[in-house]
């Protein structure tokens, strides 16, 4: 290919590159009604990030000030030292119900829509940020058990949310995860050992988690726990 051929080419997708820009800029205005407001109360700052135009003003009130009711509570409990910024992000292009990451809560607009009385995964959500556990060394069903037992502990409006910790089932098994994990939380709380939860929190963000904690905190295995809850599931 000569230089002449290299040049006209050149040209040619400069301008599809323009015509494609000059598109896009035409577009965003009407899929991108983004606001951004930032809250900030008792040390704590919350930057609120939409791009979903039929937000619910009522709505938006509510997540901030869910946040601000108990994102200290879970801190003064879990983390004191967790992250005093955070984001929350009504997102129309995020497909989840909500996800964490790096101090940000991507929440769906659509779940938003149709469930605006699940106020509460604003809860389990930033008890994401307060575990702060990084890579996580233990397993991941400790951690969402984790995020649903605060979320029962501190939750703003868990029974409007028709949301409580189910029953124990001959189905369940500890490593379920979420709310049937976070019932046996409760239990080994309430019943063996109080503070076990918060120091199984602590050691997974310590990086000291391994399988033998359950036995150093209650003279119990995992197993042998989940055991006796089947026996006596009362909490
Ligand atoms: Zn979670």
């Amino acid at each position: 290919m000569n230089t002449r051929n290299l040049n006209q080419n050149f040209t040619r997708m400069k301008k599809i590159l323009l015509i494609n820009v000059a598109a896009l800029l035409a577009i965003l205005p009407f899929t991108q009604a983004k606001s951004q407001e930032t809250v900030k109360r008792n040390g704590y700052t919350l930057t609120f990030l939409n791009n979903y135009a039929e937000l619910d003003p009522k709505l938006k009130t509510r997540l901030i000030e869910t946040f601000f009711v108990v994102y200290p509570k879970l801190a003064k409990e879990y983390n004191p030292k967790t992250l005093k910024e955070v984001v929350f992000s009504v997102d129309t292009a995020y497909k989840g119900v909500a996800a964490t990451a790096a101090g940000k809560v991507s929440f769906s607009s659509v779940w938003m829509k149709t469930h605006p009385e699940d106020i509460d995964v604003v809860t389990h959500e930033v008890m994401h940020i307060v575990q702060d556990y990084g890579s996580s060394v233990g397993p991941w069903w400790v951690t969402e058990g984790i995020a649903d037992y605060a979320r029962y502990q501190f939750g703003v409006d868990n029974s409007g949310a028709g949301w409580s910790l189910p029953e124990l089932k001959p189905s369940h098994h500890y490593d379920n995860s979420y709310r049937i994990t976070a019932r046996f939380f409760a239990y080994i709380d309430q019943k063996v050992k109080k503070g076990a939860i918060r120091a199984v929190d602590k050691s997974l963000r310590d990086h000291t988690y391994t399988a033998d904690i359950w036995k150093a905190l209650t003279g119990k295995t995992i197993d042998e726990l989940w055991a006796d809850y089947q026996k006596n599931p009362a909490i």
